[in-house]
């Protein structure tokens, strides 16, 4: 057995991807929201016999290691060796690719940066102004150890002499890090290259895990004129939509709270933590991405937006909100009144900011508070402007109980009936919707209807151990290459078994069978795959429907032959017969299904 067989062979699929995607028994096989794309009706499928994965959603699946992958958005290298260390297996040997290389070496140059930073920040005379700066805006010396914290010093090459000169690293590979920028003009006398990030506050940003991937590097001076922060790039591991600082260090509050606090900036976020807001989380801008949306979802149920109070207007937010609604999160909102940020509330009353957490509103509440405030609401105009803003809004709401208390809530507050309100989310509805759809869902592969119904088949079969049915009667009614070749296999092998076994048996099918095998384990029958009458009943009625399916497209052909062949074959006395033969058949097969 291989090293990567051993660690599947020691992996509890169900377990593992519980720990990710809550899962729930249907029958023989599991089943969850899908992490992958948005949903609300479960199409995840775990098969414990299998100990395969599967989406009918949008058709992803694999192993353990595929799972991994996809979710964590890795290499095959880094799954295997997060997988071996789970299980307990030591890698004897392994190449890693090279994009894999390559992003290890843009975390170890990231992170090497950020230690230089840091250094310069907390011990070098080079960080003292920008040391002072950060102590007086109340940033404790704890919290700038804990966050990794730094200066990038004011100079074009600071970063480059310590990274190229000590470190032996290629300027080539820092530009891919973002970290430092060529410089077109090839007569420059400096250097071909200069520092990203001069004379700022650096901010690493990690990822969920812990690897360093970028920088937010803020200026120290507000009244100078450049940009008030400057962002690592898009890199091969830097993705600003999938970003969340400081994840790997709040996740495991936020998975305690079951609740994130999401706010707008690195300022904020730290400043929360200090005032014992830990499970807190900053984007950048006002908008959630999907994929941070789906990210939060993986370690909490529920999200508390810190928000400015005149967002509700702004699409962008709104789009944010909706995508996160969808994920299946459970939104509200903090609004801080009188101070203009977190940083600044945490700064001047900690408490009140705690309060206005433990406060925090529903969405839909907000956005109705919203609304009034801005228009009043008071005359006919002002009340139409709140229901083009607010309709679009609840109509939205899945819900429609929780939708119908919204309806309550807005018509009791424009003091008109709910019925107006009612009629005008309906008119909303029928209209496109005002936002695009998050995602296009992927068309489902078209099958023929007999290519179901074998899968349906062999899928009973298979999973119900029956292979009587199949073996001894029904081999030539399946028609698909690969279902016909699994066939093959299953009666040479139940000649030298006595017993089946989903997993042996898989063994002994050629690669190119595989998938097709692991499909007749995802099919979801639910409890009645352990209930025999049940099954039976069932084989025989997917059975009279492909025998009806064979012997329909022959009438077909044999009436297409006869009309086709006009005059000559206008008395043709066997085609003649055939027809008859064929209807009878139909009509006997009808009879037989209906007696089941
Ligand atoms: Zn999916």
């Amino acid at each position: 057995m291989d090293q990567i067989e051993e660690i599947r062979s020691k992996i509890d699929l169900v377990a593992f991807i519980s720990e990710t995607v809550p899962l729930k028994k249907a029958g023989r096989n599991f089943k969850g929201l899908c992490p992958f794309h948005t949903e609300k009706t479960p199409s995840f499928i775990v098969s414990p016999e299998r100990q395969i994965w599967k989406c009918f959603g949008c058709q992803k699946g694999g192993d353990a290691f595929g799972f991994l992958m996809e979710i964590e958005r890795i290499e095959f290298g880094e799954a295997l060796r997060i997988l071996a260390k789970k299980t307990g297996v030591v890698l004897q040997s392994y190449r890693p690719s090279q994009s894999e290389s390559e992003k290890d070496k843009l975390y170890q140059i990231n992170h090497l940066a950020g230690e230089f930073f840091h250094y310069l920040l907390l011990n070098h005379q080079a960080g003292k102004k920008a040391l002072n700066y950060i102590l007086q805006r109340g940033i404790s010396k704890q919290s700038l150890e804990k966050f990794k914290l730094g200066y990038a010093p004011a100079m074009w090459d600071g970063l480059q002499r310590f990274l190229v000169g000590k470190k032996g690293y290629k300027v080539e590979d820092l530009e891919k890090s973002g970290l430092i920028i060529a410089v077109d003009d090839k007569r420059s006398a400096i250097s071909r290259y200069y520092d990203r990030f001069r004379d700022r506050l650096m901010f690493p940003l990690s990822d969920h895990r812990g690897n360093v991937v970028g920088f937010a590097g803020r200026v120290l001076d507000p009244e100078v004129k450049e940009a008030k922060y400057v962002n690592t790039p898009e890199t091969a591991v830097y993705h600003k939509s999938d970003l969340l600082f400081p994840l790997d260090i709040t996740k495991e509050e936020i998975k305690k709270e079951n609740c994130a606090i999401v706010v707008e900036g690195e300022l904020d976020a730290i400043s929360s933590y200090q005032v014992g807001l830990k499970n807190v989380v900053a984007i950048k801008g006002s908008a959630l991405s999907e994929e941070q949306s789906r990210l939060l979802k993986r370690f909490c149920e529920n999200v508390v937006l810190s928000l400015d109070a005149d967002v509700a207007g702004d699409m962008a937010s709104r789009r944010g909100i909706e995508i996160a609604d969808k994920t299946g999160l459970n939104l509200k909102v903090l609004t801080l009144g009188k101070y203009k940020d977190p940083d600044e509330a945490a700064q001047k009353e900690p408490d009140y900011l705690k309060q206005r957490y433990n406060q925090a509103q529903s969405i839909y509440d907000f956005f109705i508070d919203s609304a009034f405030k801005r228009y009043r609401g008071a005359t006919a105009e002002e009340k139409k402007k709140i229901g083009q803003e607010i309709v679009p809004v609840l109509s939205k709401i899945e819900d429609e109980i929780v939708k119908n208390v919204y309806v309550k809530k807005l018509s009791d507050r424009l003091e008109v009936n709910e019925e107006a309100i009612i009629l005008q989310i309906e008119k909303s509805v029928q209209k496109s919707p005002v936002l695009p759809a998050v995602k296009p869902i992927s068309p489902p592969t078209v099958k023929s209807r007999s290519l179901l119904l074998e899968e349906y088949f062999l899928a009973l079969i298979f999973q119900s151990k029956q292979f009587d049915e199949l073996i001894k009667k029904e081999k030539v009614m399946i028609s698909e290459p690969a279902y016909q070749k699994i066939t093959q296999y299953l009666g040479d092998y139940l000649q030298s078994s006595k017993k089946f076994s989903p997993q042996f048996f898989f063994k002994t099918l050629p690669a190119e069978l595989k998938d097709a095998y692991d499909k007749l384990y995802l099919i979801d029958f639910g409890e009645r795959i352990d209930d025999e009458d049940w099954v039976a009943r069932e084989i025989q009625k997917t059975k009279i429907l492909m025998e009806t399916l064979l012997v329909k497209e022959d009438l077909r052909q044999t009436l297409s032959v006869l009309k086709q062949g006009g005059k000559d074959q206008a008395n043709n006395p066997d085609l003649d017969q055939k027809v008859l033969n064929l209807t009878k058949k139909l009509n006997d097969l009808e009879k037989r299904a209906l007696a089941l």
